[in-house]
């Protein structure tokens, strides 16, 4: 079974964790709940740290004079300056981090689909942007995964966020000791991973460790770390995918009869076509590997990207991903 370092997460304290909303209330998360016993959790609420108290009356972006400010109607403050003062305390103070989960549609926490209002209008503009806060931590943590919970209701979105999230952590913990063995250790078990994701910078980090001296200086690894990351920003492409299962399989080849090989290709096309998930074809390389103890394969985390029992079928359908 593989072992996982436990990933640090920032999110939204309103997602289970606080009653933290205007009106006193907090938002279930399941996702949160399934969460909590894999990752170290750094629960904010930007608007209870800005003293708004709960209930409260409720904020909202606003625009006025060409800029976007953070306004609560009711009682006519201006939070804009708060917000972005907390925001940037709170995000230099913390120690590491591998991601972010935030409130959807928050004009705080929203990463995408908070509302704009006219200062003279009582309806929203038609272009939703980034609330207050999630807007600093993206401008903070460009190569951290950020999403919020709406988003994660889709499966492709929700694994590829947990592959880099949990991929992250192990970062951190390779990253540690300052050994280039540690690295290379780390290197060897994200090869598919990274295969699937940007064969480029397979290569590229793979000659930057080669060419590393035993104690990695800083510059090679926060090169590495920042190559790592950036491979991981966007889910792979498919066919990309594909290809990596295609490689796992001639790992397995002469151990199989025809008809396994034929069928497993059935398994990776019927992927291609967006008929099977990912999870279809990599359950039998697992067991497969398993059975004949290839070690190689047992050992890449593009078998196993995170826990398993964070697995879920759940899925809005809406989105697009290569899980
Ligand atoms: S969305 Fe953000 S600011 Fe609003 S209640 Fe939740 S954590 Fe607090």
């Amino acid at each position: 079974m593989a072992e996982f370092p436990r990933p640090r997460v920032v999110v939204s304290s309103c997602l289970g964790l606080d009653a933290c909303r205007f009106d006193a209330s907090s938002a279930s998360s399941r996702f949160v709940e399934r969460l909590q016993p894999h990752v170290d959790l750094v629960p904010v609420c930007p608007e209870l740290s800005l003293g708004l108290g709960a209930p409260r009356p409720p904020v909202r972006l606003v625009q006025l004079d060409g800029q976007t400010r953070l306004l609560q109607p009711t009682t006519g403050r201006d939070l804009t300056d708060a917000m972005r003062d907390f925001a940037r305390s709170f995000l230099e103070s913390l120690p590491p981090v591998d991601g972010f989960l935030l409130k959807s549609r928050s004009p705080s926490c929203g990463l995408r689909d908070a509302r704009l209002y006219r200062a003279d209008h009582p309806s929203p503009l038609p272009q939703p942007r980034p609330g207050m806060f999630a807007e600093a931590v993206r401008a903070r943590f460009p190569d951290l995964p950020a999403e919020d919970e709406a988003r994660l209701t889709n499966r492709s979105i929700r694994e590829h966020f947990l592959a880099a999230v949990f991929a992250f952590a192990d970062l951190r913990h390779a990253l540690e000791d300052g050994s280039r063995a540690g690295l290379a250790a780390f290197h060897a078990r994200y090869k598919l991973v990274l295969l699937a994701y940007d064969e480029q910078r397979l290569r590229a980090l793979g000659r930057l460790l080669g060419d590393a001296p035993r104690r990695l200086p800083q510059a090679v690894r926060e090169a590495y770390a920042t190559d790592f990351r950036a491979a991981l920003r966007r889910p792979p492409r498919r066919g990309a995918v594909v290809n990596v299962l295609l490689h796992s399989l001639g790992h397995l080849s002469h151990r199989l009869t025809e008809e396994e090989r034929s069928y497993f290709l059935q398994l990776a096309e019927a992927y291609r076509a967006r008929r099977l998930p990912l999870g279809v074809p990599v359950a039998v390389l697992r067991v497969w590997a398993l059975r004949f103890s290839v070690s190689y394969l047992l050992g890449q985390r593009f078998l196993m990207p995170f826990p398993e029992s964070l697995v879920c079928l759940e899925d809005s359908g809406r989105g697009e991903g290569w899980i």
